[in-house]
């Protein structure tokens, strides 16, 4: 499957709830009235879209049909550049550290995607021909460790773990030793889920990146906070909370397959200005995508025509 089909069935949930309102209000009502764009907002905001990306959307919509008398069907194409002109331009990729070691710590709450994901991403630096390792830092819950250790088998990724229970610091610092020792070009370190109203865990990991900041300097080099799509606005908090202990870099919103409000990429890259650097879409260690604005407003607003 090509990106760009594996993105759409991703999305496929949101797109086609958000397709069939949308033509349903925009047919019967070629010229937007009063109760039709109630509606269309009605349908927007439930896609998670967030009330500034709404109405940005909505008037340009009523400026387009009113001075250039759009109508009908152009209204996925105004989403879809309003979209577009409101996220990074750019794709953004994963940050890289001018020493040789990359060292990306996954930080969230509890069952959002984590570890899943920390093993996806180890699994597309090793497509690009690089060399990734795991640190298998949430060390709260034993089945983490265990389904770390189970994906690095799958993919051939080393994985360093300590005891159930053990210092995530010093598993960390363990972790840093060995991925410098192999030639390492990514370490992902995969934390403990914690409550963002948890002061004593939210201090861990600070305690944590403190560690490894002074053995590789800059580091962590990335902190993406991983969010779970269908949890929708709840990220928004999150996200906050999380910035002030540990400033993120990005943003990882996983679960976009199981929601029809995956708007929220979108809500959350906007009003946070934090970029969403990758997309999960799946359970499958290749079921994650960098995030690309313009795929992503077209699986949003197709063209009508071409459905
Ligand atoms: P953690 O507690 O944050 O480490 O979360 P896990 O990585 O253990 O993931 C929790 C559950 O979400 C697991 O069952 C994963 O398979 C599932 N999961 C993670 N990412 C995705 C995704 O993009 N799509 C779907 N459908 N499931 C996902």
């Amino acid at each position: 499957m090509g990106l760009f089909s594996k993105i759409k069935e991703g999305l496929k949930r949101t797109q086609s709830k958000l397709f069939h309102e949308v033509k349903r209000i925009v047919t019967s009502s070629p010229k937007l009235t009063g109760d039709s764009i109630e509606e269309l907002e009605y349908v927007l905001i439930s896609a998670d879209l967030g009330m500034q990306m709404t109405r940005q959307i909505i008037d340009a919509a009523k400026k387009a049909y009113e001075t250039q008398g759009k109508s009908g069907d152009d209204f996925f194409a105004i989403a879809r550049n309003e979209i577009e002109k409101s996220l990074t331009s750019e794709r953004c990729d994963l940050a890289k550290s001018d020493g040789g070691l990359t060292i990306v710590s996954m930080v969230g709450v509890n069952g959002t995607g984590k570890t899943t994901t920390s093993a996806k991403l180890a699994n597309l630096i090793q497509n690009n021909g690089q060399k990734a390792m795991l640190a298998a830092c949430d060390t709260f819950r034993a089945a983490a460790i265990d389904q770390l250790k189970l994906w690095g088998e799958r993919l051939n990724v080393d994985v360093v773990a300590g005891d159930y229970g053990s210092d995530p610091a010093s598993v960390a610092h363990d972790a840093v030793t060995s991925a410098k020792a192999k030639g390492c070009n990514y370490l992902f370190v995969d934390t403990a889920g914690r409550l963002h109203t948890k002061n004593n865990l939210m201090k861990e990991l600070e305690k944590l990146h403190r560690v490894i900041g002074k053995q590789e300097q800059g580091a962590p080099h990335e902190v993406l906070l991983v969010v779970d799509a269908t949890t929708g606005m709840n990220a928004m908090n999150q996200a906050r909370e999380f910035n002030k202990i540990a400033p993120l870099t990005g943003l990882v919103v996983t679960k976009l397959d199981g929601t029809s409000k995956g708007g929220m990429v979108v809500a959350i890259q906007k009003e946070l200005n934090l970029p969403v650097k990758f997309i999960g879409v799946g359970e499958k260690a290749d079921d994650l995508q960098s995030f690309d604005p313009k795929q992503y407003a077209q699986a949003l607003f197709p063209d009508p025509a071409e459905e």
